[in-house]
This record gives structure tokens, sequence and C-alpha cells, in this order.
């Protein structure tokens, strides 16, 4: 019932000895059977749902590189057991290139032995495509109406498939995600998560999950509807065949893993299809904290394929990647920044009549900070008589922490880009400045609330001083690299002074 695993301490042992290889619990995996059942954590309106008799039937694309034995397994027999056979066209487990024992011969024995009928196939693909090739090969080998793509660490819960196949019937430019439970990597349970959630990014073009917007919230009629998204995690979605590849299916010039999440998202939305998250349809999946495979020639797949995806889909706005990538703005060999040529996507774009990033950002994902647009002013934040710039320090900004000072860089930091918006907040992203205004203590950074208070600064050009919704200054602790800022009487001296690198004025 995908309950925790829990260990002998002689056998937990073993497992922490060999999560360090392979990022999760495969000591309890092994323990657990290839067809256990998990728990059915759907909303119970979602049992209620009739489905249409006939919907078209799919392919479940399974990709996989040196994949343990037991998480690929569970994830086949997973698919198998709870896919209704009229729906279920065939697995196609794609094997990238592995090396491992067990995944040649013994996987095709064991295969061919479980499920004569041929319903699942393995394909091999010549060399090591990564992920972003692989998919596409196993695309190409499959002839069901619909392609599922998952990764080879997965669990399919009870009917996770009839709502991805009966709104692809319903709408073939869509692209589904199941909601992704998230099975423990040490426990190795199955654990449900809430349907509250969508995508996003930040503008370094990492994925990242975002609260369901309101305007969500009021389009949809009920709670098994599904959930439009700016953006997708990865590796588990449906889309009709056809329709994946009219659209570009993936971009073959990207390695390994990476930024073809986001990629196929903008994509998508800017080329006339939509994104959903299907609440009835719930996959559960591993996350492991690293990879335990190689990326050949040690490259920085992510940050490369994510120069594509900028130069190709975000116009302008790829201005905002490559302040935290400055380092991939110039082909500089010394960097090896060379994402490689991207013609053929920009021709795609061409061909399709996709819509601007402006367009993506205004309508699909309109809660977006943009930091340098419709902002009162943004750029650096330099104290004169020190030049000392506020700076994040390079703290995680997910967290709440205490806001520093270091020696200005001239904007190519983007530690040190803050923005004045509209409503006086001084934010970065997401986060913002907070103090509670009592006299010395320090400013923090931390989740923008959007409710002024301890988050309102105001900035008076004539005296360059940031004063807080407390009518405190924003003062400097320590001058000092590292050191902190705080609120302050306003006493005009030189700590207390402030100027923006740009300054456009309020609206
Ligand atoms: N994968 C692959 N080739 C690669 C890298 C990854 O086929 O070069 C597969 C991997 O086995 C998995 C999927 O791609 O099934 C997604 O990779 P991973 O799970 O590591 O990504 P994450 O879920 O951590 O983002
Ligand atoms: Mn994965």
């Amino acid at each position: 019932m995908g309950r925790r695993v829990e260990l002998s301490a002689e056998k937990q042992e073993e497992a922490d000895k060999l999560f360090k290889k392979e990022a999760f619990n495969i000591v309890a995996s092994d323990m657990i059977a290839l067809n256990r059942s998990v728990s059915d954590n759907r909303d119970p309106q979602c049992s209620r749902v009739s489905y249409p008799k006939v919907m078209p039937n799919a392919s479940v694309v399974i990709i996989f590189h040196n994949e343990a034995w037991s998480p690929l397994l569970r994830t086949v027999h997973s698919v198998v057991n709870r896919s209704p056979p009229e729906y279920l066209h065939e697995v196609i487990l794609l094997d990238d290139f592995s090396d491992r024992a067990g995944l040649g011969e013994k996987l095709d024995g064991y295969i061919k032995d479980t499920w004569p009928d041929g319903i699942v196939k393995v394909v091999r693909a010549p060399e090591r495509q990564g992920l972003i090739r692989a998919r596409v090969l196993g695309a190409k080998a499959a002839t069901g109406e619909v392609l599922v793509f998952l990764d080879s660490h997965c669990e399919c819960n009870v009917q996770w498939l009839e709502p991805l196949v009966a709104r692809i019937k319903e709408s073939r430019s869509a692209l589904l995600c199941p909601m992704i439970d998230v099975i423990d990597a040490k426990a190795m349970s199955y654990n449900g998560i809430g349907a509250g959630s969508v995508g996003g990014f930040w503008w370094s073009l990492h994925f990242s999950w975002r609260p369901l917007p309101q305007r969500e919230r009021k389009r949809r009629k009920s709670s098994v509807e599904t959930i439009r998204s700016p953006t997708m995690a990865g590796g588990l979605f449906a889309a009709d065949r056809k329709y994946f590849f009219e659209i570009g299916g993936y971009d073959p010039g990207m390695d390994v893993w990476g930024g073809e999440n986001l990629e196929i998202s903008f994509r998508v939305w800017m080329c006339g299809g939509t994104l959903e998250f299907v609440p009835c349809s719930r996959v559960g999946h591993i996350f492991r904290s690293s990879h335990p495979y190689t990326f050949p020639g040690n490259k920085d797949t992510h940050g490369l394929n994510s120069k594509r995806l900028a130069e190709v889909w975000m116009d302008g706005y790829k201005r905002l990647f490559y302040h935290h990538r400055r380092d991939l703005l110039v082909i500089n060999p010394q960097f090896n920044a060379d994402a490689g040529d991207f013609s053929d996507r920009l021709q795609l774009r061409r061909d399709l009549k996709c819509k601007s990033f402006k367009w993506y950002l205004e309508n699909v994902y309109p809660e977006k900070f943009i930091p340098d647009e419709n902002v009162i002013a943004y750029g650096m934040v330099r104290n004169p008589s020190s030049n000392l710039c506020l700076d994040t320090l390079s703290k995680d900004e997910k967290m709440v922490f205490n806001l520093g000072l270091y020696g200005c860089q001239g904007g190519v930091s983007s530690n040190q880009l803050f923005s004045l918006s509209q409503s006086n907040e001084l934010r970065r992203e997401e986060s913002c400045m907070d103090s509670v205004g009592g006299e010395g203590s320090p400013v923090k950074l931390m989740p923008c609330h959007g409710s002024r208070g301890h988050q309102e600064w105001t900035y008076n050009l004539e005296t360059k001083v940031i004063v807080h919704s407390s009518g405190k200054c924003l003062d400097k602790v320590e001058e000092k690299n590292g050191g902190e800022v705080k609120v302050e009487k306003c006493n005009g001296k030189d700590s207390q002074i402030w100027e923006f690198e740009n300054y456009i004025g309020p609206s």
C-alpha cells in the first residue's frame, strides 16, 4: 500500500552505503513487491467521473539510462496493471545505452516471460542520447494515438490513464501532466501531494512550483477539471502523438538533462496549444537528490540547454537569463558557452507562427515579476560613501535570511539586482526586503506577501534615503563585505544614502 519500509540496523547500513551511488534507497526498493499497490489518494470526486467508451489509445514511453532494476520494473508493472487494456497500446522501454548489468539479456528475458503478449517492447539506442533525444527516439518507435512519457522510477496510481486520454480526445493540442506524487527516496513510501500548485520558473531558467493562481480557482468549475499551468516539471506528460511532432517534439540539440521542460512549456503555449495538470491522474516519482549517471564531457547541460531555449523563445527577455548566466553570454572557449546551432528551432518558430514571449508572460504567467519592467527603479542599490551594494550573498532565496552588503560589481552580479516595484516593495524575483521596524534590527529577505506593511519602502530621490513603512531609514550595520543592513532613525548621515543604478520613477 505504498507505506514506508523499515530496515534493520544492518540493512540500513548497507542502504546508506548504496545511497551515495544510487541517490535513493535501493535496499528498501528491492524489498518491496514489483507490483505493490498504492493508496488511492485522489480527490474522492475523481472516482465518480465517467469517461467516454471510445478514447484514444496510448503508447507509454519509459526512457532509462542505467536505472536500477526494481524501480524500473516497478514502473512497468504499475503501468500494465493499472491501465485498462483497451487504452494501453504498448509500453516502450527506451534504453539509452545503459551498461549496467542486468539491463540487457536479463531484462529482455524477464519481459518476454512476464508479458508474453508483447505489450512491453524494448528499444535500444545505439549510443548515449541524453533524456531529450531518448524521448524522441521512443516517441518515433511508438504507434499509439497518444504518447505518455514517464521516468524509469515511477508508480502509476489508480485510473491514472483514463483522465489523460479523455482530455486529449477533447483537446488534441493539450499537453497534460499527471499530478506527480512523491515516492520518498529514503523510505520508499508513496506520498500523495495536494492539487494546489502549478509550474513556474526562475529567470535563471530553473523550474519552480507556484501556488494555484486566483484566476484558475475562478475559471475551474470543479476540482476534477484540469489546471492550466505556465510550465511543467519535466519527465511525466501526455500528448497526442501527431501533435507532439507537429509542434517540434523536443530540441535535438539539447544534451543529457535540463531545460527541455521549460522549452516545451513555452513552446506549446506560444504556438497555440495548452499545458494542463490533470488532478485525477496521479503518478508517483522517486525524487533523487543527485544524478546517478555521468554527464559526458562534464558539460553544464542545464545551462547550455537553457541558453538554446532563451535564444529561441524568449526574445528580449533573454537578458534576464543572461543576468544570471553572464558566463554563457559570449561564446568563450574558456567557459564552454557554445550552445551549438539553433537555426532550425528559430525556423520552427517562424513556421508555426508562434506568439511572442511577451504574449506568454502577459497571458499565461501574468503574475511573473519582471525585475526591470514597470518598476520605479532597478539594478544595483549602492551606498556611495562605501561603494557597497545590497547583495543576497548567494543565499538560497527560497529561505528567509538577513540581507547583506558586498562591494558593488558594476551590474554584472545577479546577487545585486534589486527592484523597487510600483507597489513599493524592494524585491528580488520572489522575495522582498522585510523589517519589523525595530531600530537596529537586521533587514531580511523573505517571500513577498504583497500587502505592504513590513515590506513597504519608499525612495526619496532628493535626499536619497530609503524609508521603511515604520518611518525609519535603511542603514548599514557594518561597513564591510558580508555586513548586514538595518533600519535606524533617519539622520541624514552617509550610511543612509542609497542610489539605484536605474531610476525610472512611479507610473
Ligand atoms: N535518462 C536517460 N538518459 C540520460 C539521462 C537520463 O534516459 O542521459 C533518463 C533517466 O533514466 C530517467 C529520465 O531520463 O528515466 C529522467 O532523468 P532523471 O530521473 O535523472 O531526472 P530528474 O527526475 O531527476 O529530473
Ligand atoms: Mn526522475
